[in-house]
């Protein structure tokens, strides 16, 4: 067993941390107090041009085809700095995983090496709808072979990015006379698609620099050129992309947890109360302690899984493992960190207030860690005994 990284994985984690530190560090307490997304579009062009938007590309469309392992570390870097421009890296490098493993060759050349290249700045990932999310099976959205095209209707909420977002891979119910799993089916739809429409975005308690709306198809007519993969295939294809989808979120965790506690680490050595700097108690060492142990044991979990995809192996259960240990222990070390600046932590002065808010939400997004719990739970009941 090798814990070291190759001197690629090296050079992308330095290159991401640079910059984050340099470009996202400086704009993200604007980005989070004023929502003004285009600081953030201009974030993700810039991130485009690094190479960080097509991580597991080849190179053939655009992308930098660093790997999984490397992937992770430039995402924990770039969660450090920003979450709100890591989780549009995270989705968007999603959207381009799942084109590439279940498009045609049309699709790839047309959609992938735009958001490699920044010329669009995100994808949308559409599953969720208000009556259905841990259980996307309970979609209402249809799509209606209509000769040689599909009309979609239908609406679907909390979706990343949608409204500078340039594409959406929608899911929709294509046949209602089967089981729901095998009656599913997806679609790259462009905005701008007459029937097509971004609502508001939503007022959140964190990650207020990532715009998260309701999107909604009206007759919306798109070509069969559009159907992403098999007709009636598509609950298999946003199973698989989700769980890849969990290492990104799992990394993007972890680095706002270290973040929150490198500043609350830093603070304590400075902070002086009864005569002496706070680091010198023990219920604040225990804290930083605590907390650094966990979030070095969620990135060895995140990575194994990482380490699996980029063999090609089943990660499944790892990467929901990761997501799980990664984002809960991510929300207790921003807890901490509170904890640590008194009530420093609990103002907009210090970022820490924002990492604690910008946490939350991981345990929420690419699977509660409820449902985190089921996929490991059912993959574990499956495989012991046997
Ligand atoms: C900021 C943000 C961005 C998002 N971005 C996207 C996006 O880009 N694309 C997209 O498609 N979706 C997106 N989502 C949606 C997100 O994935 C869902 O909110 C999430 O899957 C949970 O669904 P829900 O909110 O409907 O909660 P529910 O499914 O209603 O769950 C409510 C509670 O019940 C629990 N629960 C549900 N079922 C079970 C069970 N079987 N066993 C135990 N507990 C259970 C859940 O864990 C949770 O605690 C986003 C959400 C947010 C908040």
């Amino acid at each position: 067993m090798d814990f070291s990284f190759t001197e690629e994985q090296k050079m992308i984690r330095k290159m991401a941390k640079d910059f984050a530190q340099k470009e996202l560090v400086p704009v993200a307490a604007r980005l989070d107090e004023t929502s003004d997304y285009s600081i953030l579009t201009n974030n993700l062009k810039k991130m485009a041009g690094l190479g960080l938007m097509g991580m597991n590309i080849p190179e053939e469309y655009g992308g930098s085809q660093v790997g999984s392992i490397a992937y992770s570390l430039a995402m924990t870097e770039i969660g450090k700095a920003c979450a709100s421009t890591a989780v549009t890296m995270s989705v968007t490098n999603m959207v381009n995983e799942v084109i590439l493993e279940f498009g045609t060759e049309e699709q790839k050349r047309t959609y992938i090496p735009r958001l490699c290249s920044g010329e669009y700045v995100a994808g949308c990932f559409g599953l969720t709808e208000s009556s259905a999310g841990s259980d996307p099976l309970g979609m209402k959205a249809t799509a209606v072979r209509d000769g040689d095209g599909y009309v979609i209707n239908g609406s679907k909420i909390f979706i990343t990015s949608a409204e500078y977002g340039n594409i959406v891979i929608v899911w929709t119910v294509t046949n209602k006379e089967v089981k729901r799993d095998k009656g599913l089916s997806a679609f790259i739809v462009e905005r701008g698609t007459p029937g097509y429409a971004v609502g508001k975005s939503e007022h959140k308690m964190g990650q207020k620099g990532s715009a998260t709306n309701e999107i909604s198809f009206t007759d919306c007519r798109v070509s069969a050129k559009n159907l992403l993969g098999k007709e009636n295939d598509a609950y298999r294809i946003a199973m698989m992309e989700l769980a890849g989808g969990r290492i990104g979120i799992g990394s993007l965790a972890v680095g706002i947890g270290l973040a929150a506690m490198e500043f609350a680490t830093a603070y304590a050595k400075e902070r002086v109360q009864f005569g002496e700097p706070i680091a010198n108690f023990e219920a604040i060492q225990w804290m930083i302690a605590d907390s650094f142990t966990e979030l070095d044991a969620a990135q060895l979990l995140i990575l194994r899984a990482a380490y699996l995809k980029e063999k090609g192996m089943p990660f499944r259960k790892e990467a929901s493992m990761g997501k799980l240990y990664a984002t809960e222990a991510a929300c207790r070390a921003c807890d901490k960190a509170v904890q640590i600046l008194g009530g420093y932590g609990y103002v907009s002065e210090y970022p820490v207030e924002r990492f604690y808010r910008d946490v939350r939400v991981t345990r929420l997004y690419e699977g509660t860690s409820e449902i985190q719990r089921l996929v490991i739970a059912k993959t574990i009941l499956n495989e012991v005994g046997k």
